[in-house]
């Protein structure tokens, strides 16, 4: 099988092609634009692998994409390209409605005319999977509301959560008027290597490397579902083989946490593994002297939590890492990393 694999320089779409490289024999099609948010040696270890094959264009740009359906002829699309970072979208909403809608909107164009000419029995194998996040769910306001499950109606809050929520009806659409065979998947928030330092936990463990204030929004008290990121380009595999087409599926990581638990866990974590002293700090200094509350993100949510029962009876997928054992796999990883072990 060829399958091509939007966003593969990315967090996520770099696991998981260095998770398909090492698991399959299948050829796998990157298609990157390499903007701030790509990290190319998140793949240098699978970068001269024969079956990997790398071509930097921006899903927006149709005839690009219709040259490497042509040349590649591939049976799965994966789609994860994305603007992702919430603050980001706050501050300029146009690259998000670009690429996350319009983007997505030219690749279902031209996943759907590909398939339509492909015989029979290619054309029903045809996959197109939509990686899509669980924010499109809103919030929930209180800690017992019952977790988001697919039934869950869309209350997108950020300019980002409305643009994956968008590009997601796009996709129902293109399967119930054109026969597209979709599948989307909502996971909760990703954690492990490769991160890009912007995020939640990265920042965090390079601000207190580096000594300098930890920002944490508002009381801090924000839950997410954390969900690591080898456990969940499993699930993408698993949806992608077995999944029912017209269908989605929530992936969770079964560790709800509030944001601050999360910054003074790794302040731990980094005073056992690369205690302050050794880098010229008096003994007995603390990581978590670092955290510094902030002004709130304006609309930020409250919480997420996500029903996973769906994929968990459907294809027997379950979260391999529970948070503690992630969390410290993933500092141990930056602190490798950026030589500070
Ligand atoms: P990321 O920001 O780390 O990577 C996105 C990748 O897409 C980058 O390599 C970037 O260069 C590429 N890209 C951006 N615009 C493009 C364009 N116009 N054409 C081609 N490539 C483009 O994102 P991620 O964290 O790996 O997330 C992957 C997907 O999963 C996204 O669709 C995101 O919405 C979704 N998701 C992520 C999380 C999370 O916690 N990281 C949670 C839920 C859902």
């Amino acid at each position: 099988m060829t399958i091509l694999i939007t966003g593969g320089c990315g967090f996520i779409g770099s696991a998981l092609i260095r998770y398909l490289l090492q698991h399959t024999e299948h050829q796998i099609i990157n298609l990157d634009k390499l903007t701030y948010a790509a990290n190319p040696a998140a793949l240098a270890a699978v970068a001269a692998n024969p079956r990997y094959h790398f071509k930097q264009l921006d899903i927006c740009d149709a005839a690009a994409l219709q040259q490497i359906f042509t040349q590649y002829q591939p049976q799965a699309v994966m789609h994860l390209a994305a603007e992702s970072h919430v603050d980001r979208s706050i501050a300029g909403a146009a690259g998000f409605i670009e690429t996350n809608i319009n983007g997505t909107f030219q690749l279902l164009e031209v996943s759907r005319h590909y398939q339509q000419q492909l015989p029979e029995l290619q054309r029903q194998q045809f996959r197109f999977l939509h990686i899509s996040t669980d924010e499109v769910y809103g919030d929930l306001a209180t800690a017992d509301a019952p977790a988001f499950t697919e039934q869950t109606h869309y209350a997108p809050s950020s300019p980002y959560a409305a643009s994956k929520a968008a590009s997601d009806h796009l996709v129902r659409a293109w399967h119930r008027t054109y026969g597209l065979p979709v599948i989307i998947t909502n996971c909760s928030n990703n954690y492990g290597p490769w991160q890009h330092a912007e995020k939640l936990i990265p920042n965090t463990i390079s601000k207190a490397l580096s000594g300098q204030p930890i920002p944490v929004y508002g009381n801090g008290k924000q839950i997410r579902d954390w969900l690591y990121v080898e456990d969940h380009v499993r699930a993408l595999w698993q949806v992608l083989n077995r999944g029912e087409v017209g269908q989605s599926y929530n992936i969770g990581g079964n560790s709800e946490q509030q944001n601050i638990e999360v910054v003074k866990t790794i302040c731990e974590l980094l005073d056992e593994l690369a205690p302050m002293h050794k880098r010229g700090y008096p003994l007995n200094t603390k990581h978590s002297s670092l955290i510094t509350y902030v002004t709130d993100r304006p609309g930020h949510d409250l919480r997420y939590a996500i029903n996973s029962s769906k994929i968990q009876t459907a294809l027997q997928w379950q979260p391999q890492h529970n948070f503690a054992v992630g969390l410290r796999n993933t500092v141990l990883w930056y602190l490798q990393h950026a030589g500070s072990l």
